[in-house]
């Protein structure tokens, strides 16, 4: 790539900031474009689980991203003076004594001692947990709304262009662009041949005034503690539903999976759902256009992406401006078989 050339970014999710923070730390001019209508980024809760809880095993490549994302994410705090992760543990809530006992012998295992803690009680008694608990140590959540205004004010602060509408292909000129769009690269004309396979889900929040929890908690859904009586718990996926309206559906199992194993009363006070933007392997997808060399795209961060956008952004970052090679499972020239020839 010319060192001269503007790179511009469409979108400000998780890849478009974690990505803009990596060019800037490169000192690379770029611009931002968003059109404000976010459907991922801005309704997730934000956690980091590096433990796949139905099969007990770790998540993809989670010893390197995990660190990553923890060091990422606190140098952010540390330039915008502003704490986005919570770091504190999920209390998963064992199903079975079976459960109980894989847990009990993963955790003495020592390439899960960083993640896992010993078996314990859940010191709240409307939530039921017969077989106990263990805890997942991990950076816990990150506020995204939060991160993402934040780090667009500092980077305005500091002379980056953001222009609030919509990007369309009559805008290219000269420059360098990467689509950071999140499920809607579905539309795109230039890389709508990828095969996405975007993932609805639905989140409530809910008032409890009687729950008192610090720890996230997790039984096939997440309650996560926001303050003030507030938590937020989800969330749903459904691969059939492509507009990101909430769904009745998606309400009741929330509050059927909910009341399965909880006893506090509750009220509803927000549902809102988005769309992840996943591909069938559910890996990341980053590079370059198989025909048009300054269009480039990162995207497919899918259900995780909190953890994985920052090592992925560093990595596109140092192709793009280093022409460092992208590992191959990530590479969107997996893709090129659908490109129309
Ligand atoms: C209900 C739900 C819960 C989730 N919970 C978690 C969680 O707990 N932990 C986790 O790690 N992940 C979670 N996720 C997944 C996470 O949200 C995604 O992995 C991630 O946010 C995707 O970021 P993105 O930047 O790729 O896409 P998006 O967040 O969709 O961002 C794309 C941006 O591009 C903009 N845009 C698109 N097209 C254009 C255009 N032509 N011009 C200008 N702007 C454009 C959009 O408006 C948007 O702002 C959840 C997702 C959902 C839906």
């Amino acid at each position: 790539m010319s060192d001269q050339k503007t790179i511009n970014i469409i979108g400000w999710g998780l890849a478009g900031a974690t990505l803009a923070w990596q060019l800037f730390k490169r000192k690379v001019p770029f611009q931002v474009y968003d059109n404000g209508v976010n459907f991922s980024s801005r309704v997730a809760a934000g956690l980091v689980n590096p433990i796949v809880f139905k099969r007990l095993t770790k998540s993809w490549k989670a010893d390197i991203l995990l660190p990553f994302a923890k060091d990422f994410y606190s140098e952010i705090e540390e330039i915008t003076s502003f704490q986005f992760l919570s770091n504190r543990s999920i209390a998963r809530v064992f199903a079975s004594v079976e459960e109980q006992n894989n847990w009990a012998s993963l955790s003495g295992d020592e390439r899960f001692a960083s993640y896992l803690s010993e078996i314990d009680e859940l010191n709240e008694s409307l939530i039921q947990a017969p077989f106990g608990i263990g805890r997942v140590i991990t950076i816990g959540n990150l506020d995204v709304n939060a991160f993402l205004d934040r780090s667009k004010d500092n980077l305005i602060e500091q002379g980056v262009t953001f222009i609030n509408r919509p990007f369309n292909s009559k805008m290219i000129d000269q420059d360098e662009y990467v689509f950071c769009e999140g499920y809607k690269i579905i539309q795109n004309p230039f890389f709508g041949y990828i095969p996405m396979k975007p993932t609805h889900g639905d989140v409530l929040t809910i008032r409890s005034d009687q729950l008192r929890i610090e720890d996230i908690v997790n039984k096939n859904m997440f309650i996560l503690p926001l303050g003030d009586g507030l938590y937020r718990v989800g969330a749903t996926y459904n691969w059939d539903k492509l507009e990101p309206e909430p769904t009745i559906e998606g309400k009741d199992e929330l509050i059927d999976k909910l009341r399965s194993f909880t006893t506090f009363p509750f009220e509803v006070i927000q549902h809102d759902a988005g769309i992840r933007p996943t591909v069938s392997d559910r890996r990341p997808f980053l590079g370059t256009h198989p025909k048009n060399k300054k269009l480039h795209v990162f995207n497919g961060l899918g259900t995780k992406g909190v953890m994985i956008a920052p090592f992925y952004a560093e990595q596109m970052a140092n192709y793009l401006c280093l022409g460092k090679v992208i590992d191959e499972d990530v590479d969107v020239r997996r893709f090129d078989k659908f490109y129309p020839s």
